[in-house]
């Protein structure tokens, strides 16, 4: 039986208007306000009825030059590398020192905290079960693989190492900002400086925060939506913050636009303004495209002829999850936001443009500085440090993994011959995005980047674009079609 959201037919007519695709003119206006605020400027957007949006150079670019650095407009780091990074939760930067990083993760591990932040073990027949909804990106590149310590090291030495009791040679050279906690008291989410965590305070967290000080309607409802989507997917996790992010700024919004009518206009108090909602909407609208059960790709396990039963389950799945975020953060004058419909546009959009986040780590710069020392100097600090990098063994190097989306890198086309990618550089350490040219790009040409590994036959690489819902004509793929 299909569930049916009673807000989706309450609603309709907001919703209609929320889904409603932006103007031309807005999206222009968007794009361009966003593009000046940018460290870049030799790039615009563009709209055409066939490829939608693309950016194009207004400026030429040579090999390898920065074309733009985008900052994310909601992003999350993936529930598993928690344990292995410890990050800022509003710009992604390693924090704390790489004593504490090296530190953290392996008494974690010793602990035997899984992923889920504790709540079980998970059992692999289950796993089976729920393969089509588990976090839909795995963390099996590199991420906390469970055959590592093979040398376990003493608690006392972790704790210490954690505390900043111990102290490793050479860990002044890799200086990490210390860690500020939340202001809510949550105690899961930390960040670099005091600005990241008001920031993240005042844009996402404090409606999501499981703290005292949280501004949510019931921290158990929180809990509850936070463990269902980390058991299932948590791409749930994205969409409340994107839902948090629109009602923060519309409570905003609106006490600035009471303040300015205070002594000219009667007031509006108490009265839900669609166009507001509307306006604090707009870089929301400007992602969405389809609603999540839509435009999930089908598993390739799964027969054609169960897909609907597939897509059912998926809508029922994030029924459920709405239900725990209504109850935990709901608000009357934002209500068509907690409908089904606008809650499956707004996964729909993390899913389609499926952006990762990475940050490199710095404790695996430290180790390569470590190898790369002389001797006496290297014998003398790997008889320090070799226990630790043997205890963490392959995973020493594991980088700050999430999903984000970034405004402008989700207007860029796919080729499978691109003239930029996507690339941090050394100076690159936190969560925006940076692309660079991979060869000279003229003024006017549009800026392209490869959604996929290039390097794959052709029938492959339309098998995998497939799943972005569109097949290649690109230069290479015409010259290449049988
Ligand atoms: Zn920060
Ligand atoms: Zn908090």
């Amino acid at each position: 039986m299909e569930s049916i959201c009673p807000i989706d037919q309450r609603c309709s007519h907001q919703i209609s208007a929320l889904l409603q695709p932006p103007s031309p003119l807005h999206v222009q206006e968007y794009f361009e306000q966003l593009i000046s605020k940018r460290q870049c400027h030799g790039i615009k957007v563009k709209q055409d009825g066939v490829f939608g949006k693309g950016v194009f150079a207004e400026t030429d670019f040579e090999e390898e030059q920065l074309i733009l650095k985008d900052q994310m407009l909601v992003g999350a780091q993936h529930p598993s590398n928690k344990i292995d990074c410890l990050v800022c939760g509003y710009c992604f930067k390693f924090i704390g020192s790489i004593e504490q990083q090296i530190g953290r993760k392996l008494y974690l591990k010793t602990l035997g905290v899984s992923p889920h932040y504790g709540c079980e073990n998970d059992s692999s027949d289950e796993d089976q079960d729920n393969h089509y909804v588990k976090n839909h990106h795995n963390p099996e590149n590199g991420a906390s693989s469970s055959s590592t310590s093979t040398n376990p090291l003493p608690k006392m030495a972790l704790q210490s190492l954690m505390n900043g009791e111990l102290s490793l040679p050479y860990s002044s050279r890799f200086p990490l900002p210390s860690v500020v906690s939340c202001p809510g008291g949550c105690e899961e989410a930390f960040y670099c400086s005091k600005s990241c965590a008001e920031a993240d305070w005042e844009s996402f967290h404090s409606l999501l925060c499981t703290g005292e000080k949280s501004e949510s309607l019931s921290r158990e409802a929180l809990l509850k939506f936070i463990q269902h989507a980390n058991e299932t997917n948590d791409i749930f996790l994205l969409a409340a913050k994107a839902i948090s992010f629109t009602i923060l700024r519309y409570r905003k919004v609106k006490a600035s636009h009471l303040r300015k009518q205070e002594n000219t206009a009667p007031s509006i108090l108490g009265t839900s303004d669609l166009s507001l909602l509307l306006e604090t909407w707009k870089p929301i609208s400007i992602g969405h495209k389809r609603r999540w059960w839509d435009c999930i790709a089908l598993p390739g396990d799964i027969d054609g002829s169960d897909e609907a039963a597939f897509r059912m389950q998926i809508r029922e799945l994030a029924f459920v999850s709405l239900q725990f975020l209504k109850e935990a953060i709901f608000d009357k004058e934002c209500e068509p936001l907690f409908s089904l419909d606008i809650y499956g546009h707004i996964i729909g959009m993390f899913e389609l443009n499926n952006l990762d986040l990475v940050v490199a780590s710095p404790v695996e710069d430290y180790f390569l500085y470590i190898d790369d020392l002389t001797y006496p100097e290297k014998k003398e600090a790997e008889r320090i440090t070799q226990p630790y990098l043997d205890a963490l063994g392959d995973d020493y190097s594991v980088c700050c993994q999430g999903t984000a989306f970034f405004p402008l890198q989700s207007c860029m086309n796919h080729s499978c011959c691109p003239n930029a990618k996507a690339f941090k550089r050394e100076e690159d350490r936190d969560g925006q995005a940076t692309i660079i040219a991979l060869r000279p790009i003229c003024k006017g040409e549009e800026v392209t980047i490869s959604y996929i590994d290039e390097d794959l036959p052709f029938e492959e690489r339309q098998a995998v674009l497939a799943d972005y819902g569109f097949r290649c004509r690109c230069t290479r793929c015409l010259e290449e079609e049988p």
